[in-house]
Protein backbone atom coordinates (compact mmCIF):
# COMPACT_ATOMS: atom_id res chain seq x y z
CA UNK A 1 0.00 0.00 0.00
CA UNK A 2 1.36 3.42 -1.08
CA UNK A 3 1.69 5.89 2.30
CA UNK A 4 -0.12 9.00 2.34
CA UNK A 5 2.90 10.73 3.88
CA UNK A 6 6.31 10.21 2.89
CA UNK A 7 9.07 12.39 4.18
CA UNK A 8 12.63 11.76 2.86
CA UNK A 9 16.15 13.07 3.85
CA UNK A 10 13.81 16.07 4.90
CA UNK A 11 16.44 18.91 6.10
CA UNK A 12 16.00 22.45 6.87
CA UNK A 13 18.21 25.15 7.68
CA UNK A 14 18.86 28.65 8.01
CA UNK A 15 21.54 30.85 8.31
CA UNK A 16 24.81 31.16 5.74
CA UNK A 17 25.17 28.30 2.94
CA UNK A 18 29.00 28.03 4.18
CA UNK A 19 28.06 27.68 8.01
CA UNK A 20 24.28 26.61 8.01
CA UNK A 21 22.23 25.94 11.06
CA UNK A 22 20.20 22.75 10.43
CA UNK A 23 16.98 22.70 12.82
CA UNK A 24 16.01 19.12 10.70
CA UNK A 25 18.60 17.05 9.89
CA UNK A 26 17.86 14.01 7.27
CA UNK A 27 14.25 12.78 8.53
CA UNK A 28 12.85 10.12 6.79
CA UNK A 29 9.28 9.32 8.07
CA UNK A 30 6.06 7.52 6.35
CA UNK A 31 2.56 7.20 7.68
CA UNK A 32 -0.16 5.61 6.19
CA UNK A 33 -3.73 6.16 5.89
CA UNK A 34 -5.37 6.07 8.93
CA UNK A 35 -2.19 6.04 11.22
CA UNK A 36 -1.47 7.90 13.94
CA UNK A 37 2.38 8.35 14.62
CA UNK A 38 3.73 10.11 17.33
CA UNK A 39 6.62 12.59 17.45
CA UNK A 40 8.20 13.75 20.85
CA UNK A 41 11.54 15.17 22.14
CA UNK A 42 12.16 17.76 24.14
CA UNK A 43 12.44 21.46 23.24
CA UNK A 44 14.58 22.18 20.36
CA UNK A 45 14.30 18.81 18.73
CA UNK A 46 13.00 19.77 15.51
CA UNK A 47 9.47 18.38 15.87
CA UNK A 48 8.01 22.23 15.05
CA UNK A 49 9.93 22.53 12.27
CA UNK A 50 9.04 19.23 10.70
CA UNK A 51 5.55 20.14 11.01
CA UNK A 52 6.10 23.48 9.55
CA UNK A 53 8.23 21.77 6.53
CA UNK A 54 5.59 19.38 6.01
CA UNK A 55 2.63 21.59 5.62
CA UNK A 56 4.81 24.12 3.68
CA UNK A 57 4.69 26.81 6.14
CA UNK A 58 8.61 27.74 6.83
CA UNK A 59 9.80 31.17 6.78
CA UNK A 60 11.27 32.40 4.08
CA UNK A 61 14.35 32.37 5.48
CA UNK A 62 14.72 28.51 6.09
CA UNK A 63 15.85 26.34 3.10
CA UNK A 64 14.26 22.91 2.95
CA UNK A 65 15.30 20.07 0.78
CA UNK A 66 14.28 16.14 0.48
CA UNK A 67 11.11 15.39 -0.35
CA UNK A 68 7.31 15.64 1.97
CA UNK A 69 5.24 13.12 -0.73
CA UNK A 70 1.49 13.72 0.32
CA UNK A 71 -0.79 11.48 -1.97
CA UNK A 72 2.23 10.70 -4.06
CA UNK A 73 2.64 14.51 -4.67
CA UNK A 74 5.85 16.37 -3.22
CA UNK A 75 5.29 19.66 -1.16
CA UNK A 76 8.64 20.51 -0.87
CA UNK A 77 9.31 22.87 -3.84
CA UNK A 78 5.31 23.09 -5.04
CA UNK A 79 4.08 26.09 -6.21
CA UNK A 80 1.73 28.29 -3.87
CA UNK A 81 -1.30 27.50 -5.81
CA UNK A 82 -1.65 24.10 -5.47
CA UNK A 83 -0.37 23.91 -2.07
CA UNK A 84 -2.80 26.23 -1.04
CA UNK A 85 -5.08 24.05 -2.75
CA UNK A 86 -4.25 21.14 -0.81
CA UNK A 87 -3.95 23.01 2.96
CA UNK A 88 -6.99 23.33 4.82
CA UNK A 89 -8.79 20.77 2.20
CA UNK A 90 -6.72 17.69 2.38
CA UNK A 91 -3.72 18.35 4.74
CA UNK A 92 -4.58 20.58 8.21
CA UNK A 93 -2.76 21.98 11.27
CA UNK A 94 -3.99 22.46 14.81
CA UNK A 95 -1.07 24.61 16.13
CA UNK A 96 -0.05 24.50 19.99
CA UNK A 97 -1.56 27.75 20.69
CA UNK A 98 -5.65 28.28 19.39
CA UNK A 99 -5.76 31.56 20.62
CA UNK A 100 -3.06 33.04 18.26
CA UNK A 101 -4.33 30.60 15.20
CA UNK A 102 -7.51 31.45 15.52
CA UNK A 103 -8.49 35.17 13.79
CA UNK A 104 -9.59 37.62 16.89
CA UNK A 105 -11.84 39.67 15.50
CA UNK A 106 -14.19 36.68 13.17
CA UNK A 107 -16.73 35.14 14.86
CA UNK A 108 -16.25 31.63 15.58
CA UNK A 109 -19.20 30.72 12.51
CA UNK A 110 -17.44 32.89 10.27
CA UNK A 111 -14.02 31.30 10.83
CA UNK A 112 -15.43 27.98 10.73
CA UNK A 113 -17.75 28.49 7.48
CA UNK A 114 -14.68 30.26 5.78
CA UNK A 115 -13.14 26.80 5.45
CA UNK A 116 -15.67 24.91 3.49
CA UNK A 117 -16.92 28.34 1.56
CA UNK A 118 -13.20 28.66 0.19
CA UNK A 119 -12.22 24.63 0.05
CA UNK A 120 -15.17 22.92 -0.95
CA UNK A 121 -17.29 26.12 -2.65
CA UNK A 122 -20.11 25.91 -0.59
CA UNK A 123 -22.79 28.86 0.24
CA UNK A 124 -22.32 30.64 3.55
CA UNK A 125 -26.01 29.17 5.13
CA UNK A 126 -24.87 25.31 4.07
CA UNK A 127 -21.29 26.10 5.95
CA UNK A 128 -22.73 27.91 8.84
CA UNK A 129 -24.67 24.96 9.39
CA UNK A 130 -21.43 22.38 8.78
CA UNK A 131 -20.17 24.44 11.47
CA UNK A 132 -22.73 24.29 14.16
CA UNK A 133 -23.27 20.68 13.77
CA UNK A 134 -19.26 20.03 13.74
CA UNK A 135 -19.29 22.30 16.81
CA UNK A 136 -21.50 19.52 18.73
CA UNK A 137 -19.50 16.55 17.37
CA UNK A 138 -16.44 17.69 19.12
CA UNK A 139 -18.50 18.33 22.25
CA UNK A 140 -19.14 22.25 22.65
CA UNK A 141 -22.29 22.02 24.63
CA UNK A 142 -23.86 25.16 22.98
CA UNK A 143 -22.89 25.01 19.53
CA UNK A 144 -25.64 27.90 18.87
CA UNK A 145 -24.09 29.90 21.54
CA UNK A 146 -20.22 29.09 20.46
CA UNK A 147 -21.05 30.18 16.88
CA UNK A 148 -21.57 33.82 17.80
CA UNK A 149 -18.56 34.30 20.05
CA UNK A 150 -15.07 35.57 19.20
CA UNK A 151 -11.95 33.53 20.49
CA UNK A 152 -11.36 35.48 23.34
CA UNK A 153 -14.75 34.55 24.81
CA UNK A 154 -14.32 31.04 24.59
CA UNK A 155 -11.78 29.63 27.39
CA UNK A 156 -8.25 27.93 26.40
CA UNK A 157 -10.15 24.17 26.11
CA UNK A 158 -13.03 25.41 23.68
CA UNK A 159 -10.67 27.68 21.62
CA UNK A 160 -9.05 24.41 20.80
CA UNK A 161 -12.18 22.02 20.35
CA UNK A 162 -13.06 24.85 17.94
CA UNK A 163 -9.43 24.99 16.41
CA UNK A 164 -9.84 20.93 15.69
CA UNK A 165 -13.48 21.28 14.20
CA UNK A 166 -12.61 23.98 11.63
CA UNK A 167 -9.73 21.41 10.53
CA UNK A 168 -11.71 18.56 10.62
CA UNK A 169 -14.74 20.39 8.47
CA UNK A 170 -13.26 19.66 5.15
CA UNK A 171 -12.54 16.20 6.11
CA UNK A 172 -8.55 16.19 5.94
CA UNK A 173 -6.85 13.16 5.04
CA UNK A 174 -3.78 13.84 6.99
CA UNK A 175 -4.13 15.82 10.56
CA UNK A 176 -0.88 17.78 11.91
CA UNK A 177 -0.98 18.69 15.52
CA UNK A 178 1.88 20.22 17.02
CA UNK A 179 2.06 20.13 20.62
CA UNK A 180 -1.97 20.32 20.77
CA UNK A 181 -2.70 20.33 24.42
CA UNK A 182 0.36 21.58 25.64
CA UNK A 183 -1.61 25.17 26.43
CA UNK A 184 -4.28 23.15 28.24
CA UNK A 185 -5.06 22.00 31.84
CA UNK A 186 -4.86 18.26 31.83
CA UNK A 187 -8.58 17.11 32.05
CA UNK A 188 -8.90 19.16 29.34
CA UNK A 189 -5.64 17.58 27.81
CA UNK A 190 -7.81 14.17 27.85
CA UNK A 191 -10.66 15.51 26.45
CA UNK A 192 -9.02 16.77 23.58
CA UNK A 193 -7.07 13.44 23.20
CA UNK A 194 -10.30 11.46 23.31
CA UNK A 195 -11.53 13.63 20.76
CA UNK A 196 -8.65 13.28 18.36
CA UNK A 197 -8.91 9.32 18.60
CA UNK A 198 -12.73 9.17 18.17
CA UNK A 199 -12.57 12.00 15.21
CA UNK A 200 -9.66 9.81 13.72
CA UNK A 201 -12.50 6.55 13.85
CA UNK A 202 -14.68 8.07 12.38
CA UNK A 203 -13.60 9.98 9.31
CA UNK A 204 -10.21 7.44 9.33
CA UNK A 205 -8.00 10.33 8.47
CA UNK A 206 -4.03 9.94 9.29
CA UNK A 207 -2.50 12.18 12.50
CA UNK A 208 1.05 13.19 12.92
CA UNK A 209 0.78 14.25 16.40
CA UNK A 210 3.61 16.24 17.79
CA UNK A 211 5.22 16.31 21.46
CA UNK A 212 6.99 16.87 24.29
CA UNK A 213 5.67 14.59 26.54
CA UNK A 214 5.86 10.47 25.76
CA UNK A 215 2.61 10.22 27.65
CA UNK A 216 0.73 12.22 25.90
CA UNK A 217 1.16 10.51 22.58
CA UNK A 218 1.48 6.86 24.17
CA UNK A 219 -2.54 7.01 24.17
CA UNK A 220 -3.18 7.28 20.68
CA UNK A 221 -0.06 6.78 18.14
CA UNK A 222 0.70 3.26 16.33
CA UNK A 223 4.21 3.91 15.99
CA UNK A 224 6.20 7.03 17.79
CA UNK A 225 9.68 8.70 16.71
CA UNK A 226 12.07 9.69 19.20
CA UNK A 227 13.45 12.88 18.13
CA UNK A 228 17.03 14.45 18.93
CA UNK A 229 18.98 17.52 18.02
CA UNK A 230 16.89 17.37 14.71
CA UNK A 231 17.64 13.56 13.93
CA UNK A 232 15.23 10.60 14.83
CA UNK A 233 17.03 8.75 17.09
CA UNK A 234 14.47 5.82 17.57
CA UNK A 235 10.94 4.67 15.53
CA UNK A 236 9.28 1.72 16.60
CA UNK A 237 5.38 0.60 17.51
CA UNK A 238 4.08 2.25 20.79
CA UNK A 239 4.07 -0.94 22.71
CA UNK A 240 7.60 -2.10 21.66
CA UNK A 241 8.95 1.62 22.86
CA UNK A 242 7.06 1.72 25.53
CA UNK A 243 8.06 -1.59 26.95
CA UNK A 244 11.54 -1.97 25.43
CA UNK A 245 13.25 1.31 24.15
CA UNK A 246 16.35 0.64 22.28
CA UNK A 247 18.18 4.20 22.39
CA UNK A 248 19.05 5.12 25.65
CA UNK A 249 17.41 8.80 25.17
CA UNK A 250 14.01 6.89 24.71
CA UNK A 251 14.97 5.08 28.36
CA UNK A 252 15.73 8.15 29.61
CA UNK A 253 12.23 10.22 28.54
CA UNK A 254 10.30 7.24 29.34
CA UNK A 255 12.09 7.31 33.11
CA UNK A 256 11.39 10.83 33.34
CA UNK A 257 6.88 9.67 32.78
CA UNK A 258 5.26 10.01 36.40
CA UNK A 259 3.84 6.62 37.21
CA UNK A 260 0.85 6.54 39.48
CA UNK A 261 0.24 3.34 40.12
CA UNK A 262 4.09 2.97 41.87
CA UNK A 263 5.14 4.28 45.15
CA UNK A 264 5.34 7.98 45.17
CA UNK A 265 9.20 9.16 44.54
CA UNK A 266 10.85 11.60 46.95
CA UNK A 267 11.95 13.79 43.83
CA UNK A 268 10.84 12.76 40.03
CA UNK A 269 13.61 11.67 37.91
CA UNK A 270 14.65 13.93 35.38
CA UNK A 271 17.30 13.63 32.35
CA UNK A 272 20.68 15.71 32.95
CA UNK A 273 21.61 18.21 30.88
CA UNK A 274 20.78 20.24 28.09
CA UNK A 275 20.39 19.32 24.15
CA UNK A 276 23.06 20.74 22.10
CA UNK A 277 22.07 24.19 20.79
CA UNK A 278 21.58 24.45 17.16
CA UNK A 279 25.31 25.92 16.25
CA UNK A 280 26.87 23.51 18.81
CA UNK A 281 26.47 20.25 17.00
CA UNK A 282 29.19 18.69 16.29
CA UNK A 283 30.08 15.03 15.34
CA UNK A 284 29.72 12.14 16.54
CA UNK A 285 26.26 11.55 18.37
CA UNK A 286 24.73 14.59 19.96
CA UNK A 287 23.29 12.65 22.78
CA UNK A 288 26.89 11.59 24.07
CA UNK A 289 27.23 14.51 26.74
CA UNK A 290 24.39 12.71 28.60
CA UNK A 291 24.70 9.33 27.75
CA UNK A 292 25.88 6.78 30.69
CA UNK A 293 26.01 4.09 27.79
CA UNK A 294 28.91 5.93 25.74
CA UNK A 295 31.99 4.86 24.44
CA UNK A 296 34.75 6.64 22.12
CA UNK A 297 33.15 6.15 18.88
CA UNK A 298 30.50 7.86 20.34
CA UNK A 299 31.99 11.31 20.49
CA UNK A 300 33.26 11.01 16.77
CA UNK A 301 30.94 8.77 14.81
CA UNK A 302 27.48 9.59 14.18
CA UNK A 303 25.37 6.73 14.75
CA UNK A 304 23.07 5.71 11.26
CA UNK A 305 19.20 5.22 12.04
CA UNK A 306 19.61 1.37 11.26
CA UNK A 307 16.48 -0.91 11.41
CA UNK A 308 16.12 -3.56 14.26
CA UNK A 309 14.34 -6.73 13.69
CA UNK A 310 11.44 -5.73 15.65
CA UNK A 311 10.33 -3.57 12.64
CA UNK A 312 11.42 -0.99 14.80
CA UNK A 313 14.97 1.63 13.72
CA UNK A 314 17.78 3.21 16.33
CA UNK A 315 20.70 5.49 15.61
CA UNK A 316 22.83 4.04 18.33
CA UNK A 317 26.81 2.17 18.60
CA UNK A 318 25.57 0.62 21.84
CA UNK A 319 21.68 0.43 21.91
CA UNK A 320 20.50 -1.27 24.97
CA UNK A 321 19.19 -5.19 24.94
CA UNK A 322 16.04 -5.87 23.04
CA UNK A 323 12.78 -5.79 26.21
CA UNK A 324 15.58 -4.18 28.05
CA UNK A 325 12.95 -1.25 29.17
CA UNK A 326 10.44 -0.86 31.74
CA UNK A 327 7.89 -3.41 31.75
S1 LIG B 1 25.61 6.30 20.24
FE1 LIG B 1 26.74 6.20 22.16
S2 LIG B 1 26.42 8.19 23.14
FE2 LIG B 1 24.89 7.99 21.52
S3 LIG B 1 23.12 7.18 22.54
FE3 LIG B 1 24.24 5.42 21.75
S4 LIG B 1 25.59 4.76 23.42
FE4 LIG B 1 24.85 6.83 23.91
Amino acid sequence: MQDLLAVEELRVAYGSAEAPLEAVRGVTLALAAGECVGVVGESASGKTQLCLATMGLLGRGARVSGRVRFAGEDLVGMPLRRLNQLRGARLAMVFQDPQTALTPHLRIGTQMAEVLVVHRGAGWSAARAAALAMLGRVGIEDPGWCLERYPHELSGGMRQRVLIGACLLSEPQLLVADEPTTALDVTVQAQVLELLARMRRESGMAILLVSHDLAVVAGLADRIAVMYAGRIVELAATARLLSGPRHPYSAALLQCVPDIRGPIPVRLPTLPGQPPAIGERAGGCPFAPRCERREARCLVETPPLTADDEGGAHACHRPLPARAGRP
